[in-house]
């Protein structure tokens, strides 16, 4: 399989090394130059997660030198669960929980592939590899973790100052040995602005081998089609009938990698994206005019993007406007209906809610009462609410257990260097310590 720019030039390249690129030659990003058709048949006895990834995800790395590491990848990298919890008796309505992973957040998953693909491509001699994040709370961490003590490799985590969760923050700067934590003085448009001039800056790159670990990066979308496969086989397999599923979106790599897995032929029907008040796409989708803006900080601060970059990637899947529209909805959220939706998902159903899964429950309740009852409708949760206790307790008003794996990275004491939002100010760091 070969894979080409979001903006068409280029003769195309393979899986490892699109993965290593990060970003097309010209500015764009991956996609898979065709899609492979699977059947649910395909899938005959795959149950678990590392066994539908394997299968899933082998026609993309077929012909790369990671082919023949396929399986062990994906054991290493989705080494933990991703359980469907029901929340109404018929089981028409449930909740992905996609935070089970080492940092709580469904980036976990695209992480750890990432890495694990990494550390495989790294010839043991070679110079060190330098991956910038740039990350609006939960990449840095999650990419952090999954890379922290590996040989050969240092990860730059650039992070808004100021804009993300005190929890957040905590896991951004709680790593230090190969993980360098920079606090930019800016929005998380600008920590993304920095990481793509950096990679189109000939001076930097010649310098040093640069690798991005954003959801721009292929290796970190294609692995979040699998949980999408996994869960839409076990409502195909249990009921018959497909997943419909609600993703809480910011950057787009989650809801992209669902509308891929769709592409392939899984049982997914409709895919909701549920915003916060970063509006663009619902936007969009009402007045087929594009703007993005500069983002607004939320309750829900892992979605708050005004630019998302995988928009490039919804384009080229859904080129024509009247294909995006028949093929997703959108719709977007306050922080006032945040709050109130995690209220009522603690009172009804007994879930503690972060406010980004919220947003999802809180968009699903928006839906018409027919198109709620004709689905099986799945929220997905990308986080779990310790990582937002100072939100959550306050309304539910009681305090939210903390997973043993955040617990643990609690612990750590944190360190991290202020920057202002300029290249020149990133170059400063990344040659002063290389
Ligand atoms: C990153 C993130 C999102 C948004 O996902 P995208 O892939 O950027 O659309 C939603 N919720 C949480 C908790 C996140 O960390």
């Amino acid at each position: 399989m070969r894979f080409v720019s979001s903006r068409g030039a280029g003769a195309g390249t393979g899986f490892s090394a699109a993965i290593l690129d990060g970003l097309a030659a010209d500015g764009g990003l991956y996609v898979p130059e065709h899609w492979p058709q699977r059947h649910v048949q395909d899938f005959a006895g795959a149950d678990h997660l590392p066994v539908v990834g394997a299968c899933l995800l082998a026609p993309f790395a077929a012909g790369d030198v990671l082919a023949p590491q396929l399986r062990d990848i994906v054991t290493e990298a989705f080494s933990f669960p991703a359980p469907r919890v029901g929340l109404t008796d018929d089981d028409r309505l449930s909740v992905l929980e996609l935070f089970h992973g080492p940092t709580a957040a469904f980036k976990d998953f695209g992480a750890r592939f990432l890495a694990a693909c990494f550390a495989r491509l790294q010839p043991p001699q070679a110079a060190p590899l330098t991956i910038l994040v740039a990350t609006s709370g939960d990449t840095g961490g999650a990419v952090a973790a999954a890379f922290h003590r590996r040989p050969g490799i240092r990860v730059v985590v650039l992070f808004p100052q100021g804009r993300v969760s005190p929890t957040q923050e905590r896991q951004l700067t709680c790593w230090g040995e190969n993980v360098i934590s920079l606090a930019v003085r800016g929005t998380f448009d600008d920590c993304q602005r920095l990481v793509k001039e950096a990679f189109l800056d000939e001076g930097l790159r010649q310098g040093m081998r640069l690798s991005s670990a954003n959801s721009i990066n292929l290796g970190r979308l294609l692995p979040q089609s699998v949980y999408y496969a996994a869960t839409s086989l076990a409502v195909f397999h249990k009921y018959g009938e497909p997943a419909s599923f609600v993703v809480p979106s910011g950057n787009l790599g989650n809801v992209v990698a669902c509308l891929w897995a769709r592409r392939m032929g899984l049982p997914i029907e409709r895919v909701v994206l549920a915003h916060n008040l970063n509006r663009a796409v619902p936007d969009y989708l009402a007045s087929g005019e594009w703007q993005p803006r500069p983002s607004i900080a939320t309750l829900a601060s892992a979605m708050d993007v005004g630019n998302p970059s995988n928009m490039e990637r919804l384009r080229s899947l859904y080129p024509q406007l009247a294909e995006l529209r028949h093929a997703v909805s959108a719709d977007w959220v306050t922080d006032d209906q945040i709050r109130a939706r995690i209220v009522e998902g603690y009172e009804r159903f007994g879930q503690i809610w972060c406010p980004h899964t919220a947003t999802a429950a809180e968009v699903y309740a928006r839906l018409p009462a027919q198109e709620r009852a004709a689905r099986r409708w799945v929220l997905v949760s990308t986080a779990h609410p310790a990582k937002f206790a100072e939100i959550v307790e306050p309304l539910i008003g009681r305090a939210v257990p903390v997973p043993e794996s955040l617990a643990a990275l609690f612990a750590r004491p944190t360190k991290c260097e202020e920057i202002d939002a300029q290249l020149a100010a990133l170059r400063g760091v990344l040659e002063k310590r290389s």
